[in-house]
Protein backbone atom coordinates (compact mmCIF):
# COMPACT_ATOMS: atom_id res chain seq x y z
CA UNK A 1 0.00 0.00 0.00
CA UNK A 2 1.17 3.33 -0.30
CA UNK A 3 1.10 6.44 1.67
CA UNK A 4 0.84 9.17 -0.85
CA UNK A 5 -3.19 10.56 -1.47
CA UNK A 6 -4.72 8.84 -4.95
CA UNK A 7 -4.41 11.78 -6.94
CA UNK A 8 -2.18 10.52 -9.57
CA UNK A 9 -2.22 7.09 -11.23
CA UNK A 10 1.58 6.49 -11.77
CA UNK A 11 2.69 4.36 -14.31
CA UNK A 12 4.12 1.01 -13.05
CA UNK A 13 7.82 2.14 -13.84
CA UNK A 14 10.64 3.58 -11.86
CA UNK A 15 12.96 5.55 -13.49
CA UNK A 16 16.15 6.58 -11.26
CA UNK A 17 19.10 7.98 -13.69
CA UNK A 18 18.55 9.73 -16.74
CA UNK A 19 20.94 11.14 -19.51
CA UNK A 20 20.33 13.44 -22.28
CA UNK A 21 17.10 12.23 -24.04
CA UNK A 22 17.33 9.18 -22.03
CA UNK A 23 15.85 8.13 -18.27
CA UNK A 24 16.94 4.69 -16.93
CA UNK A 25 14.60 2.73 -14.57
CA UNK A 26 15.80 0.38 -11.52
CA UNK A 27 15.93 -2.68 -14.01
CA UNK A 28 18.18 -0.51 -15.98
CA UNK A 29 16.56 -0.21 -18.82
CA UNK A 30 16.48 2.64 -20.91
CA UNK A 31 14.02 4.66 -22.29
CA UNK A 32 13.59 7.33 -25.01
CA UNK A 33 11.84 10.20 -23.43
CA UNK A 34 9.74 12.54 -25.94
CA UNK A 35 7.73 14.10 -22.96
CA UNK A 36 10.33 16.01 -20.79
CA UNK A 37 8.20 15.45 -17.81
CA UNK A 38 5.73 17.62 -19.72
CA UNK A 39 7.94 20.22 -21.42
CA UNK A 40 10.34 20.74 -18.36
CA UNK A 41 13.36 19.28 -19.04
CA UNK A 42 13.90 20.55 -22.59
CA UNK A 43 17.67 20.44 -22.46
CA UNK A 44 17.62 16.96 -20.97
CA UNK A 45 18.68 15.28 -17.93
CA UNK A 46 21.51 15.46 -16.15
CA UNK A 47 22.83 18.52 -18.00
CA UNK A 48 25.97 18.85 -17.36
CA UNK A 49 26.51 22.60 -16.74
CA UNK A 50 23.26 22.57 -15.31
CA UNK A 51 24.55 20.08 -12.80
CA UNK A 52 27.79 22.03 -11.79
CA UNK A 53 25.53 25.18 -10.95
CA UNK A 54 23.49 23.00 -9.33
CA UNK A 55 26.49 22.02 -7.22
CA UNK A 56 28.47 25.30 -7.23
CA UNK A 57 25.39 27.42 -6.09
CA UNK A 58 24.39 24.78 -3.37
CA UNK A 59 27.82 25.24 -1.77
CA UNK A 60 27.22 28.97 -1.45
CA UNK A 61 23.64 29.87 -0.83
CA UNK A 62 20.21 28.46 -1.52
CA UNK A 63 17.84 30.60 0.28
CA UNK A 64 17.58 33.85 1.89
CA UNK A 65 13.71 34.67 1.62
CA UNK A 66 12.79 38.24 -0.36
CA UNK A 67 13.25 39.92 2.45
CA UNK A 68 17.32 40.68 1.18
CA UNK A 69 18.26 41.67 -2.19
CA UNK A 70 18.86 38.41 -4.28
CA UNK A 71 21.67 39.03 -7.02
CA UNK A 72 20.77 36.09 -9.08
CA UNK A 73 16.97 36.93 -9.34
CA UNK A 74 17.69 40.63 -10.33
CA UNK A 75 19.66 39.06 -13.32
CA UNK A 76 17.24 36.84 -13.69
CA UNK A 77 14.59 39.44 -14.00
CA UNK A 78 16.60 41.39 -16.44
CA UNK A 79 17.72 39.03 -18.95
CA UNK A 80 13.99 37.57 -19.10
CA UNK A 81 12.40 41.70 -18.97
CA UNK A 82 15.19 41.96 -21.92
CA UNK A 83 14.23 38.45 -24.02
CA UNK A 84 10.59 39.27 -23.61
CA UNK A 85 10.55 43.00 -24.12
CA UNK A 86 8.66 43.40 -20.79
CA UNK A 87 9.86 46.09 -18.01
CA UNK A 88 9.17 43.75 -14.77
CA UNK A 89 9.31 40.26 -13.19
CA UNK A 90 7.27 38.29 -10.56
CA UNK A 91 9.10 35.13 -9.61
CA UNK A 92 7.16 31.82 -7.91
CA UNK A 93 7.69 28.27 -8.08
CA UNK A 94 4.78 26.83 -10.31
CA UNK A 95 2.97 27.83 -13.59
CA UNK A 96 -0.30 28.13 -11.64
CA UNK A 97 1.45 30.48 -9.07
CA UNK A 98 2.87 32.77 -12.10
CA UNK A 99 -1.28 32.55 -13.79
CA UNK A 100 -2.65 33.31 -9.76
CA UNK A 101 0.05 36.55 -10.03
CA UNK A 102 -1.13 37.50 -13.57
CA UNK A 103 -4.75 37.16 -11.79
CA UNK A 104 -4.04 39.21 -9.40
CA UNK A 105 -2.47 42.14 -11.51
CA UNK A 106 -5.73 41.94 -13.26
CA UNK A 107 -7.79 42.60 -10.40
CA UNK A 108 -5.10 45.51 -9.44
CA UNK A 109 -6.05 47.02 -12.98
CA UNK A 110 -9.52 47.00 -12.73
CA UNK A 111 -9.30 48.58 -9.81
CA UNK A 112 -7.81 51.56 -10.75
CA UNK A 113 -10.12 52.01 -13.30
CA UNK A 114 -13.43 51.39 -11.27
CA UNK A 115 -14.12 47.99 -12.11
CA UNK A 116 -15.36 46.41 -8.56
CA UNK A 117 -16.08 43.36 -10.13
CA UNK A 118 -13.74 42.46 -12.88
CA UNK A 119 -14.06 39.55 -16.00
CA UNK A 120 -11.35 37.83 -17.86
CA UNK A 121 -12.07 36.07 -20.94
CA UNK A 122 -10.11 32.82 -20.75
CA UNK A 123 -10.66 29.78 -23.39
CA UNK A 124 -12.57 26.82 -24.03
CA UNK A 125 -10.47 23.73 -23.68
CA UNK A 126 -7.51 26.09 -21.91
CA UNK A 127 -5.49 24.93 -18.90
CA UNK A 128 -3.82 27.36 -16.70
CA UNK A 129 -3.41 25.30 -13.39
CA UNK A 130 -5.02 23.65 -10.61
CA UNK A 131 -5.15 25.82 -7.38
CA UNK A 132 -8.51 27.63 -6.96
CA UNK A 133 -8.51 30.70 -9.39
CA UNK A 134 -6.55 28.75 -12.26
CA UNK A 135 -8.86 26.02 -12.04
CA UNK A 136 -11.32 28.41 -12.64
CA UNK A 137 -9.54 29.92 -15.36
CA UNK A 138 -8.88 26.53 -17.03
CA UNK A 139 -12.08 25.83 -19.44
CA UNK A 140 -12.11 22.06 -18.77
CA UNK A 141 -14.84 20.54 -16.91
CA UNK A 142 -12.96 17.61 -16.09
CA UNK A 143 -10.20 20.03 -14.30
CA UNK A 144 -13.66 21.80 -12.34
CA UNK A 145 -15.28 18.32 -11.12
CA UNK A 146 -16.08 18.46 -7.72
CA UNK A 147 -14.66 21.64 -6.75
CA UNK A 148 -17.43 24.41 -6.47
CA UNK A 149 -18.07 27.04 -5.91
CA UNK A 150 -15.30 28.20 -8.40
CA UNK A 151 -13.74 31.74 -8.50
CA UNK A 152 -16.59 33.44 -10.83
CA UNK A 153 -14.13 36.00 -12.38
CA UNK A 154 -13.86 33.99 -15.67
CA UNK A 155 -15.86 33.45 -18.83
CA UNK A 156 -15.05 31.04 -21.38
CA UNK A 157 -14.60 31.90 -24.92
CA UNK A 158 -14.01 29.52 -27.67
CA UNK A 159 -10.68 29.49 -29.37
CA UNK A 160 -9.35 30.82 -32.23
CA UNK A 161 -12.88 33.04 -32.71
CA UNK A 162 -12.18 36.68 -32.73
CA UNK A 163 -15.88 37.50 -32.93
CA UNK A 164 -16.34 35.64 -29.34
CA UNK A 165 -14.01 37.94 -27.74
CA UNK A 166 -15.25 40.74 -30.01
CA UNK A 167 -18.59 40.05 -28.72
CA UNK A 168 -18.25 41.53 -25.01
CA UNK A 169 -16.18 44.67 -26.31
CA UNK A 170 -18.83 46.39 -24.49
CA UNK A 171 -18.87 44.65 -21.82
CA UNK A 172 -17.67 47.38 -18.65
CA UNK A 173 -16.49 44.45 -16.62
CA UNK A 174 -14.38 43.20 -18.78
CA UNK A 175 -10.16 43.58 -17.57
CA UNK A 176 -8.58 41.14 -19.11
CA UNK A 177 -8.32 38.09 -22.05
CA UNK A 178 -5.94 35.25 -20.77
CA UNK A 179 -5.19 32.48 -23.69
CA UNK A 180 -1.82 30.25 -24.13
CA UNK A 181 -0.43 30.94 -27.55
CA UNK A 182 -0.58 27.44 -28.42
CA UNK A 183 -3.51 25.12 -26.44
CA UNK A 184 -1.03 22.04 -24.74
CA UNK A 185 -3.11 20.26 -22.67
CA UNK A 186 -6.18 19.92 -25.13
CA UNK A 187 -3.81 18.69 -27.90
CA UNK A 188 -1.60 20.97 -29.31
CA UNK A 189 -4.37 23.74 -31.33
CA UNK A 190 -2.46 25.82 -32.83
CA UNK A 191 -4.44 29.24 -33.89
CA UNK A 192 -4.84 30.81 -36.77
CA UNK A 193 -1.43 33.09 -37.82
CA UNK A 194 -3.14 36.43 -36.68
CA UNK A 195 -5.43 35.69 -33.79
CA UNK A 196 -3.11 36.98 -31.26
CA UNK A 197 -2.53 40.40 -33.26
CA UNK A 198 -6.39 40.55 -33.74
CA UNK A 199 -6.92 39.64 -30.11
CA UNK A 200 -4.47 41.96 -28.72
CA UNK A 201 -5.60 45.37 -31.10
CA UNK A 202 -9.12 44.50 -29.28
CA UNK A 203 -6.88 44.29 -25.81
CA UNK A 204 -5.56 48.21 -26.78
CA UNK A 205 -8.54 49.10 -27.62
CA UNK A 206 -10.62 48.24 -24.55
CA UNK A 207 -8.16 48.87 -21.81
CA UNK A 208 -7.82 44.86 -21.53
CA UNK A 209 -4.72 43.16 -20.16
CA UNK A 210 -3.84 41.40 -22.88
CA UNK A 211 -2.31 38.05 -20.74
CA UNK A 212 -0.48 35.17 -22.30
CA UNK A 213 0.25 31.90 -20.34
CA UNK A 214 3.60 30.35 -21.93
CA UNK A 215 3.83 28.11 -19.53
CA UNK A 216 3.81 24.75 -21.68
CA UNK A 217 4.80 27.23 -24.90
CA UNK A 218 7.78 29.30 -23.45
CA UNK A 219 11.63 28.71 -23.40
CA UNK A 220 12.05 27.71 -27.33
CA UNK A 221 9.58 24.82 -27.14
CA UNK A 222 8.24 26.08 -29.79
CA UNK A 223 11.10 27.22 -31.92
CA UNK A 224 11.17 30.62 -30.96
CA UNK A 225 11.95 31.82 -27.30
CA UNK A 226 8.24 32.67 -26.52
CA UNK A 227 5.18 31.50 -29.08
CA UNK A 228 3.60 35.15 -29.51
CA UNK A 229 7.15 36.48 -30.76
CA UNK A 230 5.82 34.50 -34.26
CA UNK A 231 2.82 37.23 -34.03
CA UNK A 232 5.55 40.13 -33.05
CA UNK A 233 2.70 41.08 -30.40
CA UNK A 234 3.74 42.11 -26.81
CA UNK A 235 1.00 41.08 -23.91
CA UNK A 236 0.41 43.02 -21.06
CA UNK A 237 1.67 39.91 -18.76
CA UNK A 238 3.35 36.96 -19.49
CA UNK A 239 3.88 34.14 -17.35
CA UNK A 240 6.36 31.23 -17.73
CA UNK A 241 7.23 28.03 -15.61
CA UNK A 242 7.64 24.32 -16.83
CA UNK A 243 10.53 24.47 -19.23
CA UNK A 244 12.38 27.81 -17.37
CA UNK A 245 14.29 25.79 -14.50
CA UNK A 246 14.95 22.27 -17.14
CA UNK A 247 13.39 20.27 -13.61
CA UNK A 248 13.78 22.81 -10.96
CA UNK A 249 10.59 24.27 -9.45
CA UNK A 250 10.45 27.91 -10.65
CA UNK A 251 8.12 30.18 -12.51
CA UNK A 252 7.72 33.93 -13.63
CA UNK A 253 4.97 36.23 -14.25
CA UNK A 254 6.47 38.75 -16.30
CA UNK A 255 4.40 42.27 -17.30
CA UNK A 256 4.31 45.24 -19.34
CA UNK A 257 4.44 49.40 -19.00
CA UNK A 258 1.26 49.94 -16.23
CA UNK A 259 1.12 46.25 -15.36
CA UNK A 260 4.61 46.07 -14.08
CA UNK A 261 4.07 48.63 -11.44
CA UNK A 262 1.11 47.30 -9.99
CA UNK A 263 2.28 45.20 -7.47
CA UNK A 264 3.78 47.02 -4.47
CA UNK A 265 5.53 45.78 -1.48
CA UNK A 266 3.24 43.94 0.68
CA UNK A 267 0.22 43.02 -1.73
CA UNK A 268 1.97 39.58 -3.28
CA UNK A 269 5.02 37.48 -2.12
CA UNK A 270 6.12 34.11 -2.46
CA UNK A 271 8.69 32.45 0.37
CA UNK A 272 10.58 30.47 -1.94
CA UNK A 273 10.28 32.34 -5.33
CA UNK A 274 13.05 33.17 -7.08
CA UNK A 275 15.51 31.74 -4.72
CA UNK A 276 19.44 32.12 -5.08
CA UNK A 277 19.98 28.31 -6.86
CA UNK A 278 16.31 28.19 -8.82
CA UNK A 279 16.91 31.86 -10.09
CA UNK A 280 20.84 30.68 -10.71
CA UNK A 281 19.36 27.37 -12.97
CA UNK A 282 17.22 29.36 -15.03
CA UNK A 283 19.70 31.72 -16.10
CA UNK A 284 22.31 28.60 -17.16
CA UNK A 285 19.16 27.27 -19.02
CA UNK A 286 18.66 30.51 -21.07
CA UNK A 287 22.65 30.72 -21.21
CA UNK A 288 22.63 26.96 -22.89
CA UNK A 289 19.82 27.78 -25.12
CA UNK A 290 21.41 30.73 -26.55
CA UNK A 291 25.20 29.82 -26.17
CA UNK A 292 24.40 25.85 -28.16
CA UNK A 293 21.76 27.62 -30.61
CA UNK A 294 19.15 25.58 -29.58
CA UNK A 295 16.46 27.32 -31.43
CA UNK A 296 18.08 25.89 -34.96
CA UNK A 297 17.78 22.44 -33.65
CA UNK A 298 14.07 23.11 -32.05
CA UNK A 299 13.05 24.02 -35.43
CA UNK A 300 15.11 21.86 -37.62
CA UNK A 301 14.24 18.77 -35.71
CA UNK A 302 10.41 19.70 -35.81
CA UNK A 303 10.41 20.23 -39.83
CA UNK A 304 11.68 16.65 -39.82
CA UNK A 305 9.47 14.88 -37.39
CA UNK A 306 6.64 16.71 -39.14
CA UNK A 307 7.51 15.58 -42.36
CA UNK A 308 8.21 12.05 -41.25
CA UNK A 309 4.51 12.04 -39.76
CA UNK A 310 2.79 13.22 -42.31
CA UNK A 311 4.61 11.30 -45.09
CA UNK A 312 4.03 7.75 -42.65
CA UNK A 313 0.80 8.47 -41.71
CA UNK A 314 -0.56 10.11 -44.81
CA UNK A 315 -2.87 6.45 -45.85
CA UNK A 316 -3.67 5.90 -42.13
CA UNK A 317 -7.68 5.87 -41.84
CA UNK A 318 -7.29 7.03 -37.97
CA UNK A 319 -5.66 9.83 -38.19
CA UNK A 320 -7.36 13.27 -38.55
CA UNK A 321 -4.66 15.70 -38.20
CA UNK A 322 -0.87 16.46 -37.22
CA UNK A 323 -0.36 19.59 -35.65
CA UNK A 324 2.86 20.86 -34.92
CA UNK A 325 5.18 23.82 -33.34
CA UNK A 326 8.33 23.70 -32.62
CA UNK A 327 8.59 20.75 -30.76
CA UNK A 328 5.01 20.52 -29.54
CA UNK A 329 3.45 17.39 -31.69
CA UNK A 330 -0.16 16.35 -31.69
CA UNK A 331 -1.48 13.68 -33.89
CA UNK A 332 -5.05 13.69 -33.36
CA UNK A 333 -7.21 10.53 -34.07
CA UNK A 334 -10.38 9.70 -34.54
CA UNK A 335 -10.82 6.73 -31.90
CA UNK A 336 -9.75 6.00 -28.61
CA UNK A 337 -6.11 5.68 -28.32
CA UNK A 338 -5.47 5.75 -24.53
CA UNK A 339 -3.90 2.07 -24.47
CA UNK A 340 -0.83 4.17 -26.81
CA UNK A 341 0.66 4.96 -23.50
CA UNK A 342 1.67 1.80 -22.12
CA UNK A 343 1.98 -0.05 -25.42
CA UNK A 344 4.57 2.73 -25.83
CA UNK A 345 5.88 2.36 -22.66
CA UNK A 346 6.45 -1.19 -23.41
CA UNK A 347 8.80 -0.01 -26.20
CA UNK A 348 10.39 1.84 -24.19
CA UNK A 349 9.37 5.62 -25.17
CA UNK A 350 7.48 8.16 -22.74
CA UNK A 351 4.77 10.16 -24.61
CA UNK A 352 1.17 11.56 -23.42
CA UNK A 353 -1.96 11.14 -24.84
CA UNK A 354 -4.61 13.77 -24.29
CA UNK A 355 -8.36 12.79 -25.18
CA UNK A 356 -8.15 11.24 -28.61
CA UNK A 357 -4.42 13.52 -29.60
CA UNK A 358 -1.20 11.74 -29.20
CA UNK A 359 1.12 14.82 -27.83
CA UNK A 360 5.03 14.39 -27.59
CA UNK A 361 6.85 17.49 -26.08
CA UNK A 362 10.12 15.94 -26.87
CA UNK A 363 13.58 17.05 -25.75
CA UNK A 364 14.91 20.36 -27.52
CA UNK A 365 18.40 18.48 -28.00
CA UNK A 366 16.72 15.86 -29.49
CA UNK A 367 18.81 14.24 -32.52
CA UNK A 368 17.38 12.45 -35.92
CA UNK A 369 18.68 9.36 -34.93
CA UNK A 370 16.30 9.82 -31.53
CA UNK A 371 13.31 11.29 -33.56
CA UNK A 372 13.31 8.41 -36.08
CA UNK A 373 12.93 5.92 -33.37
CA UNK A 374 9.88 8.23 -31.94
CA UNK A 375 8.06 8.51 -35.00
CA UNK A 376 8.73 4.81 -36.03
CA UNK A 377 7.22 3.43 -33.01
CA UNK A 378 4.47 5.62 -32.66
CA UNK A 379 3.64 5.15 -36.53
CA UNK A 380 3.79 1.43 -36.10
CA UNK A 381 1.47 1.45 -32.64
CA UNK A 382 -1.11 4.23 -34.77
CA UNK A 383 -1.15 1.48 -37.70
CA UNK A 384 -2.18 -1.57 -34.88
CA UNK A 385 -4.55 -0.15 -33.25
C1 LIG B 1 1.33 23.06 -16.96
C2 LIG B 1 0.61 24.31 -17.23
C3 LIG B 1 0.19 25.15 -16.17
C4 LIG B 1 0.31 24.76 -14.72
O1 LIG B 1 1.63 24.69 -14.32
P1 LIG B 1 1.98 24.03 -12.87
O2 LIG B 1 3.46 24.24 -12.75
O3 LIG B 1 1.59 22.58 -12.97
O4 LIG B 1 1.20 24.74 -11.85
C5 LIG B 1 -0.41 26.35 -16.50
N1 LIG B 1 -0.58 26.72 -17.77
C6 LIG B 1 -0.20 25.95 -18.81
C7 LIG B 1 -0.38 26.43 -20.20
C8 LIG B 1 0.41 24.71 -18.56
O5 LIG B 1 0.77 23.94 -19.59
Amino acid sequence: MSYLMPNYAPLAVTFVKGDGCNLIDDKGDIYLDALSGVAVTGLGHAHPKISKVIQSQSQKLLHTSNWYQIQHQETLAETLCKLANMDGAFFCNSGAEANEAAIKITRLHAHANQIDNPIILTAKQGFHGRTMATLSATGNSKVQAGFSPLVSEFIHINFNDIEAIQAYENNPQISAVMLEPIQGESGVIVPDDNYLNQVQDICHKNNWLLILDEVQTGIARTGKMFAHQYNQITPDVLTLAKGLGNGVPIGACLAKGKAAKLLTPGTHGSTFGGNPLVCRVALEVLDIIIQDNILHNVNLMSDYITARFTDQLKNVDSVLQIRSKGLMIGIELNKDCSQLLQQALDKKILINITGRTIRLLPPLIINKEQANKIVDTICQLVKEL
